[in-house]
């Protein structure tokens, strides 16, 4: 029997990085499906967003719109054009041969002649029962500073931010600007986070830090009311009244399936070429948080899913399928060494 012809393009993820790329690549007749995961614990179909309320700052919705509500009409936009949907995770895939085969967790393991990973990032949890409960049902629990800090929920409240990293210094500030009061609750007795960022947290007069303390309970039913802690030297146990928690313990890529394949960077994001999204692998593009621990963002998601698109859709006509590129671009970038950008803006 005949292997089954190799798909032109699969996409692995579910986030807004691979339905935008889905939608190019509908429409550019390439015929992609898209793997777009199964739920695993607070991770599934849909991506981060599915774990949040209101969107304020995704362009296009003044009145703003839940992240579930974005994700299916992403999804929607996606299959209207032509996109199949596969709700597996890939579990293992194999770059070293060509077509690149991909294995789905209970269907037959497919072939595609340019891949698109975009499998996103899981904010890590603290993994109280109640902190998940009240992030799902937007009762002032988040994992993103930046995405749900000005939001009116979080208004002249205490706030607390759980962590010890840059994550949690960049997230305390930038609350700092909404809050009465942030409270850092961190485990140990000082910062990981970098001096310069930690010194600014120290000093800032709406800042408090909670030294050798962990949250052991998220109080409140409909909203948070306060949180239980512990000081893990002495076991005590106390209670602090809060209008918000945001949890800034870090995050995971989600880059273990791939076995090492891909070139990734130290902390295991996939590792891309400057400005573009080209991974080690020629024909496997990369795409979303897999490739970005800076922004983090919905938008800057879609527009990284975009660009992979394009780009796997000029590779694929560079090697003689599908139309003819407007740009050929699926030749390496050219880098300009960072001693040689110095060079030429001081040359002018
Ligand atoms: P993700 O959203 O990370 O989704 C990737 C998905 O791919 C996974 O969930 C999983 O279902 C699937 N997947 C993973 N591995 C596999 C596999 N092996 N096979 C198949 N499928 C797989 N950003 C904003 O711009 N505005 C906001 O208001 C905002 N609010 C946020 C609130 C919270 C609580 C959080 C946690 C994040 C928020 N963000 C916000 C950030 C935003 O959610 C992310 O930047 C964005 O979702 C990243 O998109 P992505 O496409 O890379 O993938
Ligand atoms: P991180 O450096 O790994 O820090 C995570 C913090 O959360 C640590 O303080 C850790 O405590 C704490 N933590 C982890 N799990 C916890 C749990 N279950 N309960 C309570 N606390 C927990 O992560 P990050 O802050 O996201 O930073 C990741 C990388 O990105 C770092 O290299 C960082 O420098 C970089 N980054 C840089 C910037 C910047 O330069 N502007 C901004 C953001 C991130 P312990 O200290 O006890 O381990």
């Amino acid at each position: 029997m005949n292997a089954p012809r190799p798909e032109t393009i699969a996409i692995i993820g579910s986030g807004p990085a691979a339905w935008t790329a889905a939608i190019y690549a509908a429409r550019a007749s390439l015929n992609p499906i898209v793997f777009e995961g199964e739920q695993v614990g607070t991770e599934g179909p849909g991506g981060q967003l599915m774990l949040t309320t209101d969107i304020e700052n995704f362009p296009g919705f003044p009145e703003a719109i839940t992240g579930p509500d974005l994700m299916d009409r992403m999804k929607a936009q996606a299959v209207r054009y032509g996109t199949r949907v596969v709700s597996e995770l890939v579990t293992s895939v194999d770059f070293r041969r060509t077509p690149f085969l991909l294995t789905p967790h209970y269907s037959d393991p497919i072939s595609a002649l340019t891949v698109i990973v975009a499998t996103g990032a899981a904010a890590k949890w603290i993994g109280l029962e109640n902190e998940i409960r009240l992030a799902k049902i937007g009762g002032g629990v988040s994992a993103c500073a930046v995405c749900d800090g000005a939001l009116p929920h979080y208004r002249n409240k205490r706030l607390a931010v759980v962590g010890g990293g840059d994550t949690a210094m960049e997230e305390t500030l930038y609350l700092t600007k909404f809050a009465s009061e942030v409270v850092v609750i961190h485990r140990k007795d000082k910062f990981r986070a970098s001096k310069v960022m930690a010194d600014r947290v120290l000093h800032h007069p709406k800042v408090r830090v909670l030294w050798n303390t962990v949250v052991t309970d998220v109080l409140g039913a409909g909203e948070i009311t306060g949180l239980q802690l512990q000081d893990t030297v002495t076991g005590e146990s106390s209670d602090i009244e809060v209008g918000g928690l945001f949890v800034a313990i870090g995050h995971v890529p989600n880059t273990g399936f791939l076995g090492g394949q891909l070139e990734l960077t130290p902390f295991n994001y996939i590792q891309v070429a400057p400005w573009r999204t080209l991974t080690s692998i020629p024909g496997i593009f990369a795409a979303g948080d897999a490739i970005d621990d800076y922004y983090r963002q919905a938008i800057t998601s879609a527009g990284t899913g975009c660009m992979a698109a394009l780009e796997a859709e000029r590779w694929l006509a560079h090697h003689g399928i599908g139309e003819s590129p407007m740009l050929d671009t699926a030749v390496a970038p050219v880098v300009i060494p960072p001693e040689e950008v110095g060079r030429l803006m001081a040359a002018g």
